[in-house]
């Protein structure tokens, strides 16, 4: 089946082909003769050392990267053609008032094509497909024609025994208003965004890694109305494009369903029996396969080391002390895999040093990386780049701002210090923050497994029971860290010792289960019965439901930051408890030799807090 298809693919391929070159025949030979005839070498293939001189600066990977003088290029060997390559464009740096650097601006896939003396860089479409088996499948493939986003000339051809490369000049495309890998069209609108300066805007950096490309590029455009530094009359931001090798094999999907919280992808299918086209939606998920000499082992139950484990590394500017902390919240969801059927599925390691392996490096795709970032910005974030076709996760980084301490101070202050003497102080106890940053780097690295917030899962526990230290210490104050449950402001000085925040839940193993086991010896639609019945042996149990995150709340059963299965008992709890701090906020915040700052920010924190127990609903 797969083969009638590619020989329609190619026929048609050929068809295209040849119409063109007959086209580009009659039109350009003339135009060729006058070129040559004046400067027979300008713009045609030269000899490899030409261009590739002796001072080039050389860098292997994926491609190989050259940069001669100002120049860059890209060898690209022949078994790269064809391929498809996914480009996901960020802004890295930015001036303040354009939101947080990193943030994602275009994803595409790409495929870079040979043609005669050009290499064109195409845009390849996975949102419309039908299954290569089916005849519709060629006029999904014509209506889908890939758009070329740039074409390069090719500057010289490298052959040897073993390989054919073909160099191009990649610097007018970072360099150049290319818009596709640019600021964003909705940006340059409200920024009235003129045009590109080009004298201010340079590649800075272009390398290679084994799967990956990245580059940096500063861009300067004018605008009439920037949102910072309005007197230069123009913005300056650093652009990164990750292009990333996209596997040969697309990993088997796993179709999503609503009742299960993942983060998901669509797809228009014409090719299901359906009478109309439908949207498919699967999860994005890791690769999380079965080792061929453990399938009988799984199958009987026993717990086995995924093919390829889940492995984070850790920033190497983290601060020492923290270290464990962040790597104890990646690795508190072995627990949630081993339901899935894994052992030792997800782990924690420092990154190498640069003797022990000089060439690791974050941005290498192959390495996952808790990324600790000197900015003030109290957050942290859990992104993650999937292939389009099948969902599975390529490449994650977490990204952990400083700040994020500071964030976690106010919270737990403001929610716990009425029972909890541990928190009545400006700097926490290096023990007290680092089960903070534990529980914060679960929460994060919960989102780069795939998981979405559930907001619905709070209210499965009666809110008496979060003043029972029993009941906490066995189940946490919900049933998912994916709520914004934050901490149990509901227990009372009388309670004793209560367990103050959610871990690794109920919940959160059964999505990891649904989302992770493998169903061996069935196809991604043969699949769905299954995922079907896991679902319905838990209908009806709070414990497992999920409650989307909503904009506006309208849903009261999936509010943020409430505790229990009502939400203003608690919050008349809580309010109890911000009464037990009032008096005390300035004891608890006054240094000696300072002045009332921290008096200052800790009272606009508890009147937030108030705020938030007054906005909960029942
Ligand atoms: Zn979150």
């Amino acid at each position: 089946m797969r083969t009638i298809k590619m020989l329609m693919v190619l026929l048609l391929a050929a068809s295209v082909t040849t119409s063109c070159s007959i086209f580009q025949g009659k039109k350009k030979a003339p135009a060729k003769k006058t070129a040559s005839a004046k400067k027979p070498k300008k713009g045609d293939i030269q000899p490899y050392s030409k261009v590739i001189t002796k001072e080039a600066k050389s860098d292997e990977g994926l491609f190989t990267v050259h940069q001669v003088d100002e120049k860059y290029f890209y060898e690209i060997p022949d078994s790269l053609f064809e391929r498809e390559m996914l480009m996901v464009t960020r802004i890295a740096k930015t001036a303040s008032g354009l939101g947080f650097g990193g943030g994602k601006q275009n994803t595409q896939t790409l495929r870079w094509q040979k043609k005669n003396k050009d290499v064109l860089l195409r845009v390849v479409s996975h949102q419309v497909v039908a299954a290569d088996s089916l005849p519709v499948s060629i006029a999904v493939e014509n209506s889908n024609f890939e758009p070329i986003l740039y074409s390069f000339p090719i500057k010289a051809i490298k052959k040897d025994s073993v390989t054919n490369n073909t160099v191009i000049d990649v610097t007018d495309f970072f360099t150049k208003d290319v818009k596709a890998i640019g600021f964003q069209q909705r940006a340059r609108r409200n920024y009235k965004v003129s045009r590109l300066d080009a004298s201010r805007s340079y590649i800075d950096t272009l390398r290679s890694y084994p799967q990956n490309i990245e580059s940096r590029h500063v861009k300067t455009y004018l605008s009439s109305d920037p949102p910072s530094n309005s007197s230069v009359q123009s913005i300056s931001l650093e652009m990164s494009n990750s292009m990333i090798l996209l596997p040969k094999e697309p990993m088997k999907r796993r179709y999503f369903d609503q009742r299960v919280g993942w983060f998901a992808r669509g797809q228009q299918d014409y090719g299901l029996e359906d009478q109309k086209t439908k949207t498919v939606t699967y999860l994005d998920r890791w690769r999380l396969e079965v080792k061929d000499e453990d399938i009988a082992k799984f199958k009987a139950g026993e717990l086995v080391v995924p093919k390829k484990q889940i492995v984070y590394y850790i920033d190497p500017a983290t601060p020492v002390k923290w270290r464990k902390y962040i790597k104890q919240g990646i690795e508190d969801w072995q627990i949630a895999f081993e339901a899935a059927g894994f052992k030792e599925a997800i782990i924690a390691k420092d990154a190498p040093t640069k003797e022990e392996n000089p060439e690791w490096s974050p941005e290498d795709v192959r390495y996952s990386t808790v990324r600790y970032l000197a900015s003030p910005i109290p957050n942290a974030n859990g992104p993650h780049v999937s292939d389009p076709r099948s969902g599975e996760i390529l490449e994650s980084d977490i990204n952990w701002y400083h700040n994020v301490m500071t964030l976690l101070h106010n919270w737990f202050f403001i929610q716990t210090a009425a029972i909890n003497p541990d928190a009545r102080m400006n700097n926490f106890d290096d023990a007290v923050m680092g089960r903070l940053i534990r529980f914060v780097s679960a929460h994060e690295v919960g989102h780069t497994l795939g998981l979405p917030h559930n907001m619905g899962s709070s209210i499965a526990y009666p809110v008496e029971k979060l003043r029972d230290p029993e009941f906490t210490k066995k189940y946490g104050t919900a049933p998912s860290i994916m709520d914004y449950a934050r901490f149990n402001y509901v227990a009372q000085p009388e309670d004793g010792d209560v367990a103050l925040m959610p871990n690794i839940g109920p919940y959160d193993k059964y999505s990891i289960m649904w989302g992770y086991k493998p169903i061996l010896d069935k196809t991604a639609k043969e699949e769905k019965s299954v995922l079907d019945s896991w679902i319905l042996e838990k209908a009806g149990d709070p414990v497992y439901r999920f409650g989307r995150q909503q904009r506006g709340v309208i849903d009261y059963t999936s509010q943020t930051e409430d505790l229990g299965d009502d939400s203003m008992r608690a919050s008349a709890y809580g309010i109890k408890n911000l009464k037990r701090i009032v008096p005390n906020l300035g004891k608890w915040t006054g240094e000696e030799g300072e002045n009332y700052d921290e008096l200052e920010n800790m009272y606009g924190q508890l009147v937030g807090q108030f705020n938030r127990y007054m906005g909960h609903v029942t």
